[in-house]
């Protein structure tokens, strides 16, 4: 990650004025539905009927990974092994071979905290209609839940469920990963100035003419424009995961969509985090992880990680920011 210094910022902004194409202009699309959730699409570009079929293309990208990955959708691919994946090794296609291969990745970084099988338990809540499953429904699925179940073969492409029950769900990495491809749809096509955002998780390249984009991290417990601090951001991904998102309260407990592995109850252990890395991917599969381990401990390893910052917005409300970030205060 790279945090623009003013004086740098001021100097860049002085060139670009020089080197900005006489008629090239932002073009931004904001579109909702795929993958549930808002898409912004936004480039620097000197033809306005390319751009269109740039942010077009990124948008295809993206509901083909949609369709492959939604465990909202029987056809998907993800669907199929769930469905399968129980009763013996299942070829799968490169795509989502990689993806968990990706997402195993990070359980094992987060020691435990992120974990796709989280869905065993998982798909017995419903948010919006305020459902969740009993404690016994929770303590009879919850041995399913281990990431160590999922059993990946590279030279045969193949994925299997070491045991019954085990279900995958890839909601906690597949908004970063899709934005991921949207930025690599982009760079394809030449584009050197983007943004991209998927709900929660965004991605940037270049900058804005010698200005970083500066992106706001909501306070959790305000109105949605509402921000605790802005961010400036060049060539980088951020992720919030946020216990506002998909939440129901019942008797003064905050059920909401992220699910600790080890209880199959909502993890509540902070508001919200918000990770910072080079790819959307990395930062949509660390962001989880402070709501299960807590955030001293998600800190740590944020901090053990090289090109990874954050900032948790703890329980009292109070923010704690990364090693990098506080020097960079
Ligand atoms: P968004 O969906 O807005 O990007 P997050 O990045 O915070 O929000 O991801 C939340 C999603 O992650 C949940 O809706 C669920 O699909 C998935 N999830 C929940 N708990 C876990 C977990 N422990 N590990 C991995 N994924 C999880
Ligand atoms: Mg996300």
């Amino acid at each position: 990650m790279k945090i623009a210094p003013t004086s740098r910022a001021l100097y860049l902004t002085l060139l670009a004025c020089l080197a900005v194409p006489a008629h090239a202009e932002w073009v931004q699309r904001v579109t909702d539905g795929i993958m549930g959730t808002r898409i912004t699409v936004e480039i620097w570009a000197d033809d306005k009927d390319k751009a269109d079929r740039a942010i077009d293309a990124v948008l295809d990208e993206m509901r083909h990974i949609d369709d492959s990955m939604s465990t909202y959708k029987p056809t998907s691919e993800v669907s199929q092994v769930n469905a399968k994946a129980a009763d013996g090794p299942m070829p799968i296609t490169k795509e989502l071979f990689d993806l968990l291969t990706t997402a195993k990745e990070y359980s094992v970084i987060t020691e435990g905290a992120f974990d796709i099988t989280y869905a065993s338990v998982g798909y017995m809540y419903d948010f919006r209609k305020r459902v969740r499953p009993t404690e016994g429904q929770i303590s009879k699925a919850l041995p399913a839940v281990d990431y160590r179940h999922v059993l990946l073969d590279r030279k045969k492409q193949t994925v299997q469920f070491s045991q019954k029950g085990v279900r995958i769900d890839l909601g906690g990495i597949a908004k970063g990963y899709s934005v991921d491809r949207g930025i690599d749809v982009l760079k394809a096509l030449g584009f050197t100035r983007a943004y991209v955002s998927a709900g929660g998780d965004s991605r940037i390249i270049g900058d804005r003419f010698g200005k970083p984009w500066m992106v706001g991290i909501r306070d959790p417990r305000k109105a949605a424009g509402e921000v605790i601090t802005r961010i400036p951001l060049v060539d980088a991904a951020i992720s919030t995961s946020g216990d506002y998102e998909r939440f129901f309260d019942e008797d003064g407990t905050r059920y909401h969509h992220i699910i600790d592995p080890h209880t199959g109850h909502s993890a509540s252990k902070v508001r919200s985090a918000t990770v910072i890395g080079p790819s959307a991917t990395r930062t949509d599969g660390l962001s989880k992880t402070a709501f299960v381990l807590g955030p001293e401990e998600a800190m740590e390893i944020y901090n053990r990680i090289d090109d990874i910052d954050a900032i948790i917005v703890k329980l009292d409300g109070s923010v704690i920011f990364s090693k990098g970030l506080e020097q960079a205060h």
